[in-house]
């Protein structure tokens, strides 16, 4: 298959859009590690069954992103176990929605921390290893939050304006190093992410949930329908194909037409 021996590694790929690029790059033959939180038994189906679609390893690493030594460790058994990690996608995200004078610090921080901060030191690990092999493909699963904002979200959107603005640089710098820096973009995805806004979007803005659901998250979206997992993945998909090399540096709107409007 097209990426028979090459490791992916997917962050927050235990859940959502994470776990549907981890399937598709499976499905192209990769060695994926999977990351992120959630019911050891549910995870394991989950590795054993990318195992099964790939023909090749699959492996899980529990490390908490918003821990710098623990991303270190992931890396260094990426390249003992599999040889190191040929793409690496930026996933794992968290959202919390507040008035900006009530948004508790330690969610501000944990945002950051994750959201973004968590993307600069995967990239700082991945890099040296993709220079040495002369291939590499990064990818960031932003949000159409790193184009525009939405209120009550300053930790989020600040998060994702800054992974564009990382990706944007690092692309620069590996420009002829045979290595791809891209964000993907979606707009509202239906995933365990978005369900658990509703309650304090509903509590911020005195809503009901049909009308958080209409009125905030579609309103936006011109095609009114959620944007799919498997959408989001075909993306992710075709990022590492030969025929996506001069694709770097980019932001790749899957939203509906939200950042045309
Ligand atoms: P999700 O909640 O389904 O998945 C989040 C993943 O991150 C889970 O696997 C979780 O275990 C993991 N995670 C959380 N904290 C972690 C930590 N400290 N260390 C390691 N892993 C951790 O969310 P999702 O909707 O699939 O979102 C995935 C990404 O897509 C996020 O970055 C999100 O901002 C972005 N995004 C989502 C939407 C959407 O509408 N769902 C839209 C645009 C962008």
């Amino acid at each position: 298959m097209r990426l028979t021996g090459k490791t992916a590694l997917v962050t927050g790929s235990t859940s959502g859009i994470g776990l549907g690029i981890a399937k598709a790059f499976a499905a192209d033959g990769a060695n994926i590690i999977i990351n992120g939180f959630g019911d050891a038994d549910a995870i394991e189906a989950e590795r054993k069954g990318l195992e099964a679609t790939s023909g090749g390893k699959a492996a899980y690493d529990g490390a908490d992103l918003t821990k710098p030594e623990q991303i270190e460790e992931m890396f260094k058994r990426a390249e003992k176990d599999l040889g190191g990690v040929d793409i690496l996608v930026n996933n794992a995200g968290m959202q919390f929605v507040s008035p900006v004078e009530d948004f508790p610090v330690e969610k501000w921080d944990m945002i950051i921390a994750l959201n973004l901060t968590a993307a600069f030191h995967t990239i700082r690990h991945a890099v040296p290893v993709m220079r040495k092999k002369k291939w590499g493909r990064i990818i960031a699963t932003a949000s159409a939050h790193s184009l525009v904002a939405s209120p009550f979200k300053s930790a989020y959107v600040t998060a994702k304006h800054g992974l564009a603005g990382l990706t944007k640089t690092v692309a620069l710098e590996v420009a002829e190093a045979g290595i791809t820096v891209n964000c993907i973009n979606p707009g509202y995805v239906w995933t365990p992410l978005v369900e658990n806004q509703i309650p304090d979007t509903m509590k911020a803005r005195n809503m009901t949930r049909e009308q958080v659901i209409n009125d905030v998250l579609l309103a936006g979206q011109p095609t009114k329908q959620f944007v799919t997992v498997e959408q989001v993945a075909a993306i992710a998909s075709f990022l590492t194909r030969d025929e996506a090399a001069n694709i770097t540096g980019a932001n790749i709107s899957v939203d509906g037409g939200w950042t045309a409007a």
